[in-house]
């Protein structure tokens, strides 16, 4: 008997083609955007990418927000688990949105680094701050907030702004921590 080339069920009167195989019913729902394409042409490959996309949907999907932090972070305390929005604002990097069990932090810190500038003839401190996060997702991965990207003064108004900022991020994953470790 056939077998669905994804999940292995086996095949009996509903089946879909691709171009490597058959498909059952529920592969095929989500391997085609709920029946909105057709598989005939694709590759297992390109059917599993897609697959992936929909799991990835549903997840999100399943993510209830009972904290949040401007863009930064968001928290669902029901389930446990965390949302990095990362908009590129704040990332310095092309990522999407990814979301992390509370079990999953090892690690956050706020880390700050300053240089001494002369502007326009008067000594200036000048730093960048962002948020570091460790987590656990087999290997260690490393997530950078950046508040401040670019060096800017010191006693400035928005560096003062968002280091308190930085603060309130690092305290509440701490905390979202502590809270499944007690
Ligand atoms: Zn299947």
């Amino acid at each position: 008997m056939k077998e669905c080339l994804i999940c292995k069920t086996s095949l009996r009167f509903i089946k879909f083609k691709c171009a490597d195989g058959y498909v059952c019913k529920n592969c095929y729902e989500k391997a085609s955007q709920n029946f909105s394409q057709t598989i005939k042409n694709r590759t297992k490959e390109e059917l599993l990418k897609q697959f992936d996309t929909a799991i990835e949907v549903k997840e999100e999907a399943a993510f209830e927000i009972s904290r949040k932090i401007n863009q930064l972070l968001l928290f669902d305390d029901k389930n446990q688990q965390f949302c990095l929005p990362n908009h590129k604002k704040y990332t310095k990097e092309d990522l999407k949105p990814e979301i992390y069990p509370f079990s999953a932090i090892i690690n956050c810190q706020m880390m700050e680094e300053q240089i001494e500038k002369v502007v326009k003839k008067k000594k200036q401190t000048l730093g960048c701050i962002k948020v570091v996060l460790t987590l656990d997702q087999g290997e260690k991965v490393t997530r950078a907030i950046w508040l401040i990207p670019n060096f800017i003064n010191t006693t400035s108004m928005p560096y003062q702004t968002m280091k308190s900022l930085a603060e309130n991020v690092v305290n509440e994953i701490n905390q979202s921590r502590e809270g499944i470790l007690c």
